[in-house]
């Protein structure tokens, strides 16, 4: 199922995209995806739902962040060989941990507001997942019952504030519109192996990144047995797990986002994210 909140920022109701690509109203059922409707007998509830007598949502809307009442945005960081080496970085031997800033989080297509004074905001297409079951030092085979699904997200990042100016990486990342995920929440059964998924980010037309999942070093299912040891995660929280080679950064000379730009990203049964920079 494809779960969505849409509507304006912070009236957004929930919705379903349904078989024919149409969005269906459900917020007679559902008042808004809180944590609780995370839960496996939830999902399977909402599964059950005959979409086609649903209201349906004519017009464009606007897609606000899928999920609800995040508790927690972690981020993985160098999860790809090839970026850990644009990046000049070495190859991680454990996975990168930092986080974003709650505030930053943005729907899908919300515009990026550079920061003020930013010269150095660069782009970032990753795969995200979203807990569903509260998780505890898990082992690997046990790890992706606890992902409620996956999601497309854009970890929007100021090089020169997140490597400079001392400290941990969540300085460049946190800014307000730095985090747009969705459009929607695409429930764990419907992607039968996030290890296989094709991602492409552009700007302003041209592909920038292009890469599978299948190249990430640790795999989703080894993140969220890996951060359940050093933090227990909770239902809504938002794990994005790391970029493919082709960010602003590596290209020599490096290219940073502008006023005026468009970015646009993709990623297998996730769908489209559309972000003008202003
Ligand atoms: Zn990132």
């Amino acid at each position: 199922m494809k779960l969505l909140r849409y509507g304006q920022p912070g009236q957004e109701k929930v919705g379903a995209i349904d078989s024919d690509g149409q969005l269906r109203d459900l917020s007679l059922l559902v008042p808004d995806l809180t944590p609780e409707w995370l839960a496996p007998a939830r999902l399977q509830a909402l599964a059950a739902i005959r979409l086609d007598r649903m209201p349906l949502v004519e017009g464009k809307q606007r897609f606000g962040v899928p999920v609800a009442g995040v508790r927690q945005f972690v981020c993985i960081g160098l999860n790809y060989r090839k970026h850990a080496e644009e990046s000049g970085l070495p190859i991680p031997q454990e996975p990168v941990v930092f986080t974003k800033a709650l505030t930053s989080l943005s729907g899908a297509d919300d515009d990026i507001v550079l920061a003020p004074g930013s010269e150095e905001t660069d782009w970032e297409i990753e795969l995200g997942f979203v807990i569903g079951t509260t998780a505890r030092n898990v082992k690997v085979e046990d790890a992706l019952a606890h992902v409620a699904g996956y999601c497309l997200a854009n970890d929007v990042s100021e090089r020169n504030w997140q490597l400079k100016r001392n400290g941990q990486w969540g300085k460049g990342k946190s800014f307000d519109t730095y985090g747009p995920i969705g459009p929607w929440l695409a429930t764990a059964d419907e992607i039968r192996d996030p290890q296989a998924l094709q991602m492409e980010l552009r700007v302003n037309g041209d592909v920038k990144q292009a890469s599978n999942t299948a190249d990430m070093i640790f795999s989703v299912a080894e993140l969220v047995s890996y951060l359940s040891r050093f933090m227990t995660l909770l239902p809504g929280d938002i794990v994005i797990t790391g970029t493919p080679a082709g960010v602003g950064l590596g290209m020599k000379p490096p290219q940073f986002l502008r006023k005026g730009d468009v970015v646009t990203l993709s990623i297998d049964g996730l769908g489209t994210q559309t972000q003008r920079v202003v």
